[in-house]
């Protein structure tokens, strides 16, 4: 395994392997990996010669200056799962690596960056275009794989590499949800969950279930009330919101069409801020 610090040498490197047709598969992550991480890394390397990591907590994101601060750094452990999944190479650049003057760009994304997490997290997906789109320039991947655990950010992703990229060199992989045992979606925020707040935090996702099973039964306006409803019932919970959306425009609906709609949910465990999602079939 290969550690690169540097855009310029690893895009040399890359570009020179390209040239004899080995095939790259890219896996952008912000590190403290788990197993959602572990799952889009095998995908990768069962779809291409060689795979990428990046860990790169990336600060134009962070619209809140405490969360960027408590994000979880683990690069030792890191290292160590990566290098366990045979993985080639990581980047792992510093902040002026990517940054070397400020970022100004504002990406364009029709709406879709203005609901749900945008609503909460202002800028936020401009800041997550704004490091994907260099990474992309730099890697070049063949094909890059991003978990639907961020279903918003997938759909982002989506709209920049058809509207700034194209659509034409890189293919987006999208990768089911890993979970803990009891349902929890895996996240790397769940480090900081006290054990009260990780032992509530199993309602967020077994509502959302009890309710993806039972949907027919219900309106989306009553599904929206009874979910949140339910979680914040728990004392430990705060739900931000809970939107019943369309897959591809993000807009709200009034009525579940199989295959096509998504439930998708922030709530807060204490100070810590967790997402999930299900899909209404
Ligand atoms: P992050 O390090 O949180 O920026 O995540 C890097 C990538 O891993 C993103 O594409 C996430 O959607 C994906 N990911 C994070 N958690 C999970 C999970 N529990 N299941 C699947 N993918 C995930």
């Amino acid at each position: 395994m290969e550690i690169f610090k540097y855009s310029a040498s690893i895009s040399k490197e890359i570009s020179s392997l390209k040239n004899h047709g080995i095939s790259f598969g890219f896996v952008p992550t912000m590190g403290a990996l788990h197993e959602g991480h572990a799952s889009l890394i095998r995908k990768s390397k069962s779809e291409n010669n060689f795979t990428v990591v990046s860990i790169f907590v990336n600060p134009t994101q962070f619209n809140n200056p405490g969360d960027l601060e408590k994000y979880p750094r683990t690069e030792k452990e890191d290292l160590k799962l990566i290098e366990d999944l045979g993985v080639d190479f990581v980047f792992m650049p510093e902040i002026s690596e990517i940054y070397p003057e400020k970022d100004l760009r504002i990406f364009d994304f029709d709406g879709l960056d203005s609901v749900m997490e945008g609503q909460f997290r202002p800028g936020h997906f401009n800041g997550v275009a704004q490091v994907v789109s260099k990474l992309f320039k730099i890697i070049q991947p063949d094909k890059a794989y991003f978990g639907k655990k961020d279903f918003q950010q997938l759909a982002v992703i989506r709209m920049m590499n058809q509207k700034y990229f194209g659509n034409k060199n890189i293919k987006i992989v999208a990768c089911d949800i890993v979970r803990e045992a009891d349902g929890l979606a895996m996240s790397s925020r769940n480090v900081r969950l006290s054990p009260e707040h990780r032992k509530s935090a199993v309602n967020i996702s077994q509502t959302l279930f009890k309710y993806q099973k039972n949907n027919k039964n219900y309106t989306v306006n009553q599904l929206k009330n009874l979910v949140t409803k339910e979680i914040d019932a728990d004392k430990n919970l705060k739900t931000e919101y809970f939107e019943i959306v369309d897959n591809t425009t993000l807009k709200p609906v009034e009525q579940i069409i199989p295959g096509k709609t998504t439930g998708c949910i922030a709530v807060f465990a204490g100070d810590v801020r967790l997402i999930d999602n299900v899909s209404f079939s």
